[in-house]
């Protein structure tokens, strides 16, 4: 048992199973022995790799989509440039290099961070010197706000139902012969899936995130009422349906409840939950990542970078510009969605 399992289960016993909302909370932000608190997961040498750690055009391009839409709504000065969950502050650090030649918009941005992990404050502190940080999207500034967040809605903890007549049995982390597993709780009616209930039959599985309305709320009603606009980027799609909580633990799929602290745990991204609790700023549809990026020129921005490569070095980089794109690899699975006010322009590479 890694140490975090024995403080899991000395919970359990305590007290009952938990939620798997409860089970992620600890395993990934845990201030001892928490998934995030404890480790950069990031790269070869880690756990997983994020779309702005295989190559720089990702941040470029995000960074130009949210440029044009900051030009497009009037320049509005100051603004938030904000980023949720930014990792080792890459993607940050590249839509700050792509923007530099956008007139004003430099000398416009505060840069704020969205980040609860110590260990990865300390990491970005390097990257983007002149950020702040916050533990949460309530305390952002209330001003324009443009803002990015990568992999970010996958790692909030979420719960698990499935479908039991008008009812629905939540599935829990409990203990069997001091092991942990997962169990069912009896069925009960659900204000809270109520609007699943025309979508779903008996025995499917939906997943709520339990963080997700107020996250959002907080954003959108930022971009409702100073302007701005969000880029969400994520794997998932349109409205949950199916068990997509998932462990990877270096590159591998592990069992989520074998080693637990020591895996990254997420689930997939609901984006019509994001929809649901966006207004009133408006939102597109869910766009494909590849495509997003193709319309962004992803493809003339990687010929001028090929011209200075060559050898391995170009390998890597055509290779990653189909890992970004290809619908075999990242393009389809990610999707993007934008929110934006009802009268601005849709940041660009977003469907209409
Ligand atoms: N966006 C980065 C990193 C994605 S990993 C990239 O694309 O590479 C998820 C990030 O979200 C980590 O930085 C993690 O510490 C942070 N995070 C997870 N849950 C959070 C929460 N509730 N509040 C703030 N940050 C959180």
């Amino acid at each position: 048992m890694t140490p975090l399992a024995e403080i899991i289960a000395a919970r359990i016993a305590r007290t009952g199973p938990i939620t798997i909302a409860d089970y992620m909370a600890e395993c990934l932000m845990h201030p001892t022995h928490g998934y995030y608190a404890t480790r950069d997961p990031f790269g070869a040498a880690g756990d997983f790799i994020t779309a702005p750690e295989i190559s720089q055009m990702f941040g470029e391009l995000i960074g130009l989509s949210l440029a044009q839409a900051w030009l497009d709504q009037g320049s509005p000065t100051p603004f938030t440039l904000a980023e949720l969950g930014p990792g080792r502050g890459t993607l940050m650090a590249d839509v700050l290099r792509a923007t530099k030649a956008v007139p004003g918009f430099h000398a416009a941005a505060k840069v704020h961070l969205v980040e609860t992990s110590a260990t990865l404050k300390a990491l970005q502190a390097k990257a983007l010197p002149l950020a702040h940080w916050h533990d949460s999207v309530t305390t952002l500034p209330d001003a324009p706000l443009f803002l990015i967040a990568n992999e970010f809605f996958d790692a909030l903890p979420i719960r698990q139902f499935i479908r039991d007549g008008d009812g629905w049995r939540e599935r829990m982390v409990g203990l069997e012969d001091d092991r942990l597993t997962l169990g069912l709780s009896a069925p009960a009616p659900l204000a809270l899936l109520e609007h699943r209930l025309a979508d779903t039959g008996d025995g499917d599985l939906v997943e709520i995130c339990p963080a997700l309305p107020a996250m959002v709320q907080q954003i959108a009603s930022r971009i409702a009422t100073h302007g701005g606009a969000a880029l969400i980027i994520d794997y998932g799609d349109w409205t949950s349906l199916g068990d997509t909580l998932q462990a990877l633990r270096g590159h591998d799929h592990v069992d989520p409840l074998t080693t637990p602290g020591a895996a990254d745990l997420t689930a997939h991204v609901d984006f019509a939950e994001i929809a649901r609790h966006a207004p009133p700023a408006r939102h597109t549809r869910v766009t494909p990542q590849g495509v997003f990026l193709e319309r962004l020129g992803i493809t003339d921005r990687a010929q001028a970078l090929a011209r200075s490569l060559q050898g391995e070095g170009l390998a890597a980089h055509i290779a990653a510009h189909r890992r970004l794109t290809h619908p075999d690899e990242m393009g389809t699975l990610f999707k993007v969605i934008g929110l934006y006010p009802a009268t601005a322009t849709p940041p660009p590479g977003l469907d209409p």
